[in-house]
């Protein structure tokens, strides 16, 4: 688990810097991505380099999705806010399942990314199952 990328709504922000503040230590060796604003703040409280993309609303989500699709991110913490209605809605449940499509690990609140962080799985060399979708992509070519 070596990259992760992080993304919070604006209601979630406090909630996602308090928590990475509690795993500093953690995060000092991996290579972080983030949608713009989570990012910038995340960069301030860690006092490490982030990775920042377009705001959500503005295309970073898609952009994190996209990192997915070619398996380059381990593991996403995004803290979504199940309070308040976004502008980017079809971005945010598009970057939710392509993180399913691609059998990534998802924190959506610091209850789950708590039991991520203290994982045995860690320490091991875990390997996720990458889904091959070589039967789907090819579904419609001929077979002669
Ligand atoms: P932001 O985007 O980090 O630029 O605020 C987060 C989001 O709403 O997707």
């Amino acid at each position: 688990m070596k990259t992760i990328a992080l993304v919070a709504h604006d209601g979630k922000k406090q909630d996602l810097l308090d928590w990475v503040k509690t795993h500093a230590d953690f995060f000092a060796d991996k290579a972080l991505y983030a949608t713009g604003t989570t990012g910038s703040l995340l960069a301030a409280t860690l006092g490490k380099s982030v990775h920042c993309f377009a705001s959500g609303p503005l295309g970073g989500d898609q952009q994190i999705g996209a990192l997915i699709a070619e398996q380059q991110v381990d593991w996403l913490v995004f803290f979504w806010d199940p309070l308040s209605s976004q502008p980017h809605d079809p971005d945010v449940k598009a970057l939710i399942r392509l993180a399913v499509v691609w059998n990534i690990p998802v924190a959506c609140n610091r209850a789950t990314a708590d039991f991520i962080v203290h994982s045995t799985l860690l320490q091991q060399d875990y390997q996720r199952d990458v889904p091959d979708f070589n039967l789907y992509q090819n579904r419609f070519k001929s077979k002669g």
